[in-house]
C-alpha cells in the first residue's frame, strides 16, 4: 500500500520561504525528571528527557519525529502541548507564546492544536456513549448544542467512516482501528489546525495502519491540517510526511525533508536508523553495520556526542565535544563529521 500510494500522496505545495511565518516554531524545549531509582541504594537522578528541542512546522505540513524508544519524542510533543509543563523553552502558535499563555487564551489554543494518542481506549471513558464524548468538547468550547451538537457529531463520525449510529454506542463495541477513528472524530470537534498524533497507528494491525493513515492524509488535504507525527516507524513517516526531524537522547541530531533525510542520512545514527528500518527499497539501503548497544540513559548521557560510544565513525573529538548545529541547506545536522572545519563526511 505504502509504496503505491505515495506518488499520488507526495506533490503538496507546503510554503517554507523565508518570509513566510511558520504555524508552529519550538525553541529550545526542555523537559528534565527527577526520579529516584535504586535498590537497596537509593539516588535521585535527573533525566534529561526533552534537552532543547527546535523545529518549526509550516502552515499544511507534515513533520515526523522520530527516534528510538525512550528518546524523549513523545515528551516532547506532550510538552509542547502543556499537556506536561516544560521547565525551559518557548513554543510559538501563529507567533502568539503558548509557553506563557494562561486562561481563555491557554483554551483558546489549545483549541487550535490537538492530540491523538496511540490508544484511543485510554482516552475514552468506557462510561460514556461516543456521542457525549464528541458532543462534550462542541459544548465546553461554545460551537454547539443540543441537536445542532448532534447533528455535528454524526457527521463528523461520517467524515472519519462512521455511521452515525455510533453516536450510541460504547468505546468497547469498537475495534482499535475503528475506536482510533473515533480518537481523530474527537479530536476535530473543536476545528483545529494543528495535530500532534503520537503513535496514531503503531498499536493497530498493518492493513488497519494503511486504511488510518489514509484517513489521516485525506483530512489534512480537506481541512488543511499539519501534523507533528510522532512516530518510530520510519516506513510510515516516509509515506506520511514532508520533513522530519531525527532525536536521540533528548536532543534533534538531523533535520529536514523526508526524502533527503532517508535517502542520504548525513548523521551516522540516522543512518543507522534508516538502514534498521523496512525502507521499501532496498537499494536505498547502506552498508554500515547495524546499530550496537542499549540507547543509553538520559538520566546520565554520554559526555560529548552522545552518540559515540554506539557510533561507527566516530572521532576522537566526539568524546570531549557536543557537536554544534550545522545547517544543510534545508534543515540540518549535529555531527562533527558535518561541522565547519571538520573531516569531510
Ligand atoms: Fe558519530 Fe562523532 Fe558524529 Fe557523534 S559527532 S554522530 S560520534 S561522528
Amino acid at each position: 500500500m505504502m509504496a503505491t500510494d505515495r506518488e499520488a500522496a507526495q506533490p503538496r505545495n507546503v510554503n517554507r520561504s523565508p518570509e513566510y511565518a511558520p504555524l508552529l516554531q519550538v525553541e529550545g524545549l526542555r523537559k528534565h525528571f527527577t526520579v529516584t531509582r535504586g535498590f537497596p541504594k537509593r539516588e535521585t537522578v535527573t533525566v534529561r528527557a526533552v534537552d532543547g528541542v527546535s523545529f518549526s512546522i509550516a502552515p499544511g505540513e507534515a513533520l515526523g519525529l522520530v527516534g528510538e524508544s525512550g528518546c524523549g519524542k513523545s515528551t516532547a510533543a506532550r510538552a509542547l502541548l502543556r499537556l506536561i509543563e516544560p521547565d525551559a523553552g518557548r513554543v510559538l502558535y501563529r507567533g502568539q507564546d503558548v509557553t506563557a499563555a494562561r486562561g481563555g487564551d491557554l483554551r483558546a489554543l489549545r483549541q487550535r492544536m490537538q492530540i491523538v494518542f496511540q490508544d484511543p481506549y485510554s482516552s475514552l471513558d468506557p462510561r460514556q456513549t461516543i456521542g457525549s464524548a464528541l458532543i462534550e468538547p462542541l459544548r465546553l468550547h461554545g460551537i454547539a448544542r443540543g441537536p445542532a451538537a448532534r447533528d455535528r457529531a454524526a457527521a463528523l463520525l461520517e467524515e472519519v467512516g462512521l455511521p452515525p449510529s455510533a453516536l450510541d454506542r460504547f468505546p468497547h463495541e469498537f475495534s482499535g482501528g475503528q475506536r482510533q477513528r473515533i480518537g481523530i472524530a474527537r479530536a476535530l470537534t473543536v476545528e483545529p489546525e494543528l495535530i500532534v498524533a503520537d503513535e496514531p497507528v503503531s498499536a493497530l494491525d498493518v492493513s488497519v495502519q494503511a486504511q488510518v493513515l489514509l484517513l489521516l492524509r485525506d483530512l489534512q488535504r480537506r481541512r488543511g491540517l499539519s501534523f507533528l507525527f510522532v512516530s518510530h516507524d520510519l516506513s510510515v513517516v516516509r509515506w506520511f510526511c514532508d520533513r522530519v526531524a531525527v532525536m536521540y537522547l533528548g536532543r534533534i541530531i538531523e533535520e529536514g525533508p523526508v526524502d533527503r533525510v532517508l535517502r542520504d542520512p548525513l548523521h551516522p545514527y540516522a543512518r543507522v536508523l534508516r538502514d534498521a528500518s523496512p525502507v521499501p527499497d532496498p537499494a536505498l539501503r547502506g552498508a554500515l553495520p547495524r546499530l550496537t548497544g542499549e540507547l543509553p540513559s538520559a538520566a546520565s548521557p554520554p559526555r560529548g556526542c552522545h552518540f559515540h560510544p554506539r557510533c561507527p565513525r566516530a572521532l576522537p573529538v566526539c568524546a570531549t565535544a557536543y557537536p554544534g548545529w550545522t545547517a544543510t541547506g534545508q534543515g540540518g545536522v549535529a555531527c562533527h563529521l558535518h561541522g565547519p572545519g571538520t573531516p569531510a563526511a
